[in-house]
C-alpha cells in the first residue's frame, strides 16, 4: 500500500482485545495459540543451577523448548498440552517451583531486586513476604495485585509492574505504593506493615469484581497520612552488561529456546528482572549464546514485540519477524504489538505498530490502543520503503 492509499484514521484502535483479568500460573495455565502457557514464580526471581537445568529439561520434555520471561520476573514454558501438563507439574514440584495451590501461587507475586547483596535484608524479607502471602489470614488479593522488594542499595524497580513496594530509602526501608511519599518501617516490621496496606487497599474499596490494582485506588484517595517520608530516586532502567553481582544479559523478545538455559544453568544461579533480562550471579564475561543480547548498543534492545500470530489466539498478525526486520533502521523504540492489548509494553512508546485486522496501524508517543498517525500498513510497506518515509 502507499502513503495515499492510507485508510482515513478515526480514532484508537478499536479492535478490543479480550482481557482475561488474571495472570497465568503453573496451576492455572492460560490456554494461548501454541498450547497452554505455564507461568513458574521463582522464589525471591532466583533459580539455582539445578532448577534452571531442570526447567530447561521440562520445557523440552512437556511443552514445545521456549522460555519467555515476563514482565513480572516471572518464567514461562510454552506449548504444553492437558495430557503433558501433569507431569509437567511434578517435574516442577521436585524442584521446589510449586506452591500449595493455585490460590497461594497467584497471591505470591513478588518481584525482587537483581541486585541484593548477602548483607541486605532482600532475601529473608522475600521469604518472610512470600509466607505471610500463602499464610490463611492472608488478604485477598485479586491476581495482578503484586509486591516489588526493592530492597538492594538503590531502588530500581519504580517502573515494575507492581502495587505495593519495599525498598531502600535515605534512613532504612521504605514502604510504599504509586505516591511520592513512604512509611519507614524496619526489617522486623517491614512485611507486617506490607500485609496491613495490602488489607488497606481492600478495605477502601480496591477491588471490584475480583480486580483493582492501587493505582487506580491511589487516583481515588491518597495513602494513609502517616506515609510522610520521601522515596529515593529510582535507578534507570540497566542495559546489559557486567554488574557487580554479575553479568546482565538480555534476551530477544524475552524469549530463549530450552538448550540456551540448560547453558546458561552451567553458568551459576540466574536472577530473574522485570526487565525480561538475567543476570548471571558472580560471571564477569558475557556468555555467547544464541538469540542472548550482551552489549547496550545492540539494535534489538531498541524493539519490543509480543508472542503475535501464530502463538497467540488474539493477534492479528506475526510481529518479531517484523520487529527484527525494522530493529536496525530505527533510533527510537519501537513496539510491534499483535493486538491492541498491549501485553509486552503496556505503557506508552515513541513507536508502536498495532496489528489489525486489517493491517498494521501506526501510533506515536502512545500505548498499543492509543490514536494511530497510519493505518492500513502491511508488514511489506514498513520493512520495504514506508518505515524510513513516515513523519
Ligand atoms: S498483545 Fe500480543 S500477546 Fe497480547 S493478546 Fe495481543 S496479540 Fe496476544
Amino acid at each position: 500500500m502507499t502513503q495515499a492509499q492510507t485508510p482515513a484514521i478515526n480514532g484508537p484502535v478499536s479492535q478490543a482485545p479480550i482481557i482475561q483479568g488474571w495472570c497465568p500460573g503453573a496451576l492455572r495455565p492460560m490456554q494461548s495459540g501454541d498450547g497452554l502457557v505455564v507461568r513458574i514464580r521463582p522464589r525471591a526471581s532466583r533459580l539455582t543451577p539445578d532448577q534452571a537445568r531442570g526447567i530447561a529439561r521440562l520445557a523440552a520434555l512437556h511443552g514445545n523448548g521456549l522460555i519467555d520471561l515476563s514482565n513480572r520476573a516471572n518464567v514461562q514454558l510454552r506449548g504444553v498440552t492437558d495430557a503433558s501438563h501433569p507431569a509437567l507439574i511434578d517435574g516442577l514440584r521436585a524442584l521446589d517451583l510449586i506452591d500449595a495451590d493455585a490460590a497461594d501461587e497467584a497471591r505470591r507475586n513478588i518481584i525482587t531486586t537483581p541486585f541484593w547483596q548477602d548483607a541486605d535484608s532482600t532475601q529473608p524479607l522475600a521469604e518472610a513476604l512470600a509466607l505471610a502471602l500463602t499464610a490463611p489470614d492472608a488478604p485477598q488479593l485479586p491476581s495482578k495485585f503484586g509486591f516489588a522488594l526493592d530492597t538492594a542499595a538503590t531502588p530500581c524497580l519504580r517502573d515494575a509492574p507492581a502495587d505495593i513496594w519495599l525498598e531502600t530509602g535515605a534512613q532504612g526501608l521504605l514502604l510504599s505504593s504509586h505516591a511520592d511519599l513512604a512509611l519507614p518501617v524496619t526489617r522486623e516490621t517491614a512485611v507486617a506493615e506490607a500485609v496491613a496496606l495490602a488489607h488497606w487497599f481492600i478495605t477502601n474499596g480496591g477491588v471490584s469484581d475480583g480486580r483493582g490494582r492501587m493505582a487506580a485506588l491511589l487516583k481515588r484517595i491518597p495513602l494513609p497520612s502517616r506515609f510522610a517520608s520521601r522515596r529515593l530516586p529510582a535507578a534507570a532502567k540497566p542495559g546489559p552488561g557486567p554488574t557487580p553481582q554479575g553479568q546482565l544479559v538480555a534476551l530477544e523478545f524475552g524469549q530463549m529456546q530450552a538448550e540456551t538455559l540448560l547453558q546458561l544453568a552451567d553458568l551459576g544461579p540466574l536472577r530473574i528482572t522485570p526487565w525480561r533480562m538475567l543476570l548471571i550471579e558472580g560471571v564477569s564475561d558475557a556468555p555467547h549464546l544464541p538469540g542472548l543480547i550482551t552489549r547496550a548498543d545492540d539494535p534489538m534492545l531498541r524493539v519490543i514485540a509480543c508472542t503475535g500470530a501464530p502463538g497467540c489466539l488474539q493477534a492479528h498478525a506475526a510481529t518479531r519477524d517484523l520487529a527484527r526486520a525494522l530493529a536496525p533502521s530505527l533510533r527510537e523504540t519501537l513496539h510491534v504489538s499483535g493486538c491492541a492489548k498491549g501485553c509486552a509494553h503496556p505503557g506508552p512508546a515513541p513507536l508502536t505498530l498495532t496489528a489489525t485486522p486489517t493491517g498494521f496501524a501506526l501510533i506515536r508517543d502512545g500505548t498499543a490502543s492509543g490514536t494511530p498517525a497510519r493505518e492500513g500498513l502491511s508488514a511489506s510497506d514498513l520493512t520495504e520503503t514506508l518505515f524510513r518515509e513516515l513523519p
